[in-house]
């Protein structure tokens, strides 16, 4: 990682424009796409931009709709905004949209005290649950569900997991929950661990060949040299889907051996509101066991460092008030 890519400084608290609220932040959780944007695989929007996308705080000032009032508990993901007019937009695919904006990356995120956000972007959140719980489902459970959605799972179907991070730990218990047969491969012996104690069928190391041959996969690791291992531990019709936003290489592909029998290769590029509501409705009826790790504020730098070095096991949490 470049050397202190986080600096703390002082800015003035934002005022909201008409549509937008002011957030008064408890906690935001550490996603691997604030890495990515840290150490440079993603390029900056805008320069000093405050990174975090999974915070959760209370309006202080700017709400307008009945549903949102000053004091309302609500949660800032990674979508901010989109256009909905262009054609994806149009056809509810808003994840794919023209002209998006996102948390952290072209306007200030969580790592702060203060954070705007429009209005219709921020998701209501129960207010007698720990904060800290909260926020790893704003982005990891988001688009991991989404992951999980585009990997074509059928009722009761193998799935496989590689890489075992927050947004894994999340999206293998929706499936456990919905009664897939949940396989997790992954370098980190902890995490291995941890899936047992969730639930999954089996854990083994990440270019182990799983028990059984996977309906869907879903890679989570950054790590391209995935691809082919997953495809190849595919059954005929079996989707492959690739939950990150960045991926290194992916090295190249045999027809016949990874791709043949209509196997199927996709990305997921963000999410939808839809998917957000959908998940969280999810995640309030079938209660997800979050792991967290916790930080103070100042240890924002810390946090990313222990996530680079596959140092933490479940999500990391910077606690900025109470
Ligand atoms: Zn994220
Ligand atoms: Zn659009």
């Amino acid at each position: 990682m470049s050397t202190e890519p986080l600096k703390r400084v002082r800015i003035p608290v934002p005022e909201p424009l008409p549509g937008q609220v002011l957030i008064k932040v408890e906690v935001c959780a550490v996603c691997r796409t604030d890495l990515h944007l840290a150490e440079g695989d993603l390029e900056p929007h805008r320069p000093r931009t405050v990174p975090g996308h999974e915070a959760v705080g209370h309006i202080v000032a700017g709400a307008t709709n009945a549903d949102l009032t000053v004091g309302s508990r609500v949660g800032v993901a990674w979508l901010r905004s989109t256009c909905g007019t262009c054609r994806y937009c149009l056809r509810g695919a808003e994840n794919l949209c023209l002209y998006s904006t996102y948390t952290g990356w072209d306007a200030d995120g969580g790592y702060a005290e203060y954070l705007l956000a429009p209005e219709a972007y921020v998701y209501p959140l129960p207010k007698d649950h720990p904060a800290e719980k909260l926020a790893p489902l704003l982005c990891a459970g988001i688009i991991g569900y989404r992951a999980l959605l585009q990997a074509d799972l059928p009722p009761g179907g193998r799935l496989g997991i590689y890489g075992f991070g927050a947004s894994a730990h999340l999206t293998a218990q929706v499936a456990i929950a919905q009664g897939a047969a949940v396989h997790v491969l992954t370098r980190s012996e902890k995490a291995r661990e941890l899936a047992l104690d969730l639930g999954a069928a089996s854990a083994r190391g990440a270019y182990d060949t799983p028990p059984e041959p996977l309906d869907s996969a879903i890679l989570f690791a950054p790590v391209g040299d995935l691809v082919p291992v997953a495809l190849e531990a595919l059954d005929r019709g079996g989707t492959l889907a690739v939950a990150g936003i960045h991926l290194t290489d992916i090295p190249s592909l045999t027809y016949e051996r990874h791709l043949f029998q209509e196997r199927v290769l996709r990305s997921v590029t963000a999410n939808t509101r839809e998917d957000g509501h959908a998940f969280l409705a999810f995640a309030a009826h079938n209660p997800l066991q979050v792991t967290t790790v916790p930080y103070d504020f100042t240890q924002a730098t810390d946090a990313l460092t222990d996530l680079a070095a596959d140092r933490m096991n479940g999500a990391a949490v910077l606690h900025i008030s109470n």
